[in-house]
């Protein structure tokens, strides 16, 4: 079974799906807290959603560094772009923090992290729960430490069993059918651009179930778009989907006479490392294909991405997180491309070189592209655009006509086949993009759902109307998000 706990929104903030309730209140709070909650007014369905008083909990507010200026920062930088990434571990903790803090609040990226289990075979510095109860210890710490991260969090089935020496050790607890099947149905549910692992599936990540999360990121890779690879999860109704990119993180090893050390053995072993993609061999350190600059200062968080990242692991206290934040200073976090469906230098800039994940960027998943929708993500596009180059901190309304515009706008980009009338925003047919609508109870409001339209099988006329398929077996548990 895979678990969702938190509820992450995907697309415009203006528009927010049912579920996540608690998210969709606190992206209103802080639009309110700058002056943009008259003009944004289809929110009267938002207030009706949000907790009565005396339902406070815990997160009741956004993290501190998504209040305020800084969170609108942030989302209007999330506006401008269709970026995507997954990253695969194998537990609370394992995580790059400072990369994913990177590419969500700095690259303004959609991004989902998935850990293989919950940790609970590790060890508790805070207090005497073991096991399962470590488990939902650990599932807490991490879904704390998300929020900083900005990312959507998703878990396997597979139950950490404790330490584990080896690859085939971990594989042999779990089965690869069992384990890959998960990662496989996470991506075609949430259908990333590029897949990144903190591991690399060899003797330098150590413990067997980090060798397997390694693996597993670049089989899933392979996998994904395989309609006849776990062809069950396509007759429930998830589609297949091929990520255009995998990287994993650069290994750090020291290499001797004897060979590399292997901590999980006790052993040194041969300088040798697999290809999961290519399924070829080299004796030869993974090269560098990105640096990610963590080190970087958010003005508007005042913060650099590594301590964001480094907040967030502080809420792993059981497995002695909470050290001292980092001084701003230089860090890059090296990684290396294991696969590429597109084009790609040997040194890029980031890891979305090559894919074009602008707004508009999202209509040419379809072939041919439909006009209203070209039309339609370049108009919400040029809106975006002007208003992240116009917001003033000390003056936030003033995009809020702007914003109210592209609301106008998205709503009006619902899609279905059963109805092609033209629909216009109001008071603008002759100025404005013709976008075609329906009036039935679907609408696209997702960028996910808009990925779903321009189905991923390319020559396939756009026939959704309900967005992306939720996979049966999949639980998406409620609460904090
Ligand atoms: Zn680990």
């Amino acid at each position: 079974m895979i678990y969702l706990k938190q509820e992450r929104w995907v697309g415009f903030p203006w528009f927010r799906p049912v579920a996540g309730r608690r998210k969709v209140r606190n992206r209103f709070v802080t639009a309110s807290a700058v002056g943009l909650a008259g003009v944004l007014g289809w929110f009267g369905v938002l207030r009706a959603q949000a907790p009565s008083p005396g339902q406070a909990s815990a997160d009741a507010l956004p993290v501190e560094v998504d209040r305020g200026a800084a969170g609108l920062s942030r989302w209007l930088r999330a506006l401008q772009t269709r970026a995507s990434l997954l990253m695969v571990t194998a537990h609370p903790d394992d995580e790059d923090g400072g990369m994913l803090a990177y590419e969500t609040r700095g690259a303004g990226a959609r991004a989902v992290l998935l850990t293989l289990n919950r940790g609970e075979g590790g060890q508790n510095a805070m207090s005497p729960d073991l096991y399962d109860a470590l488990g939902l210890v650990r599932t807490e710490e991490l879904l704390a430490a998300d929020r900083y991260y900005g990312v959507e969090q998703f878990w396997t089935r597979a139950i950490d069993y404790g330490f584990s020496k080896t690859r085939e050790e971990a594989l042999e607890k779990w089965s690869r059918e069992r384990v890959l099947s998960d990662l496989v149905r996470v991506i075609r549910m949430t259908r990333p651009l590029v897949v990144t692992s903190v591991f690399i599936g060899a003797a330098t990540d150590g413990h067997g179930n980090h060798q397997v999360a390694g693996e597993m990121a670049q089989e899933a890779f392979q996998a994904a778009g395989d309609p006849s690879q776990f062809p069950e999860q396509v007759r429930e109704g998830l589609r297949p989907w091929s990520p255009l990119k995998v990287y994993a993180r650069v290994p750090s090893f020291a290499v001797t006479p004897k060979g590399m050390y292997d901590y999980a053995t006790d052993k040194y072993v041969p300088v040798r490392f697999y290809d999961y993609v290519s399924k070829t061999w080299s004796d030869q350190k993974p090269a560098t294909n990105v640096k990610v600059p963590e080190g970087e200062y958010s003005p508007a968080a005042g913060l650099t991405f590594l301590q964001i990242g480094r907040l967030g692991l502080g809420f792993q206290k059981s497995q002695n997180g909470g050290i001292g934040l980092p001084a701003p200073a230089p860090f890059t976090s090296e990684y290396h491309r294991y696969g590429s469906r597109v084009p790609a230098a040997s040194r890029e800039d980031t890891f979305f070189d090559g894919i074009d994940v602008s707004l508009a960027g999202i209509g040419s998943l379809a072939a041919p592209e439909p006009d209203f929708l070209k039309r339609g993500l370049q108009a919400v596009a040029s809106l975006v655009d002007r208003a992240a180059r116009t917001y003033a901190p000390h003056h936030p309304s003033s995009i809020a006509p702007l914003l109210a515009e592209g609301l106008s706008y998205q709503r009006r980009a619902d899609v279905c086949h059963r109805d092609s009338r033209p629909v216009f925003p109001r008071g603008r047919e002759s100025t404005q993009p013709r976008i075609r609508g329906c009036r039935h109870r679907t609408r696209i409001t997702r960028f996910l759902r808009w990925q779903t339209l321009a189905d991923h099988n390319r020559g396939r006329a756009p026939q959704e109307c309900g967005g992306a398929p939720r996979a049966q077996g999949a639980v998406r548990r409620g609460g904090a998000g």
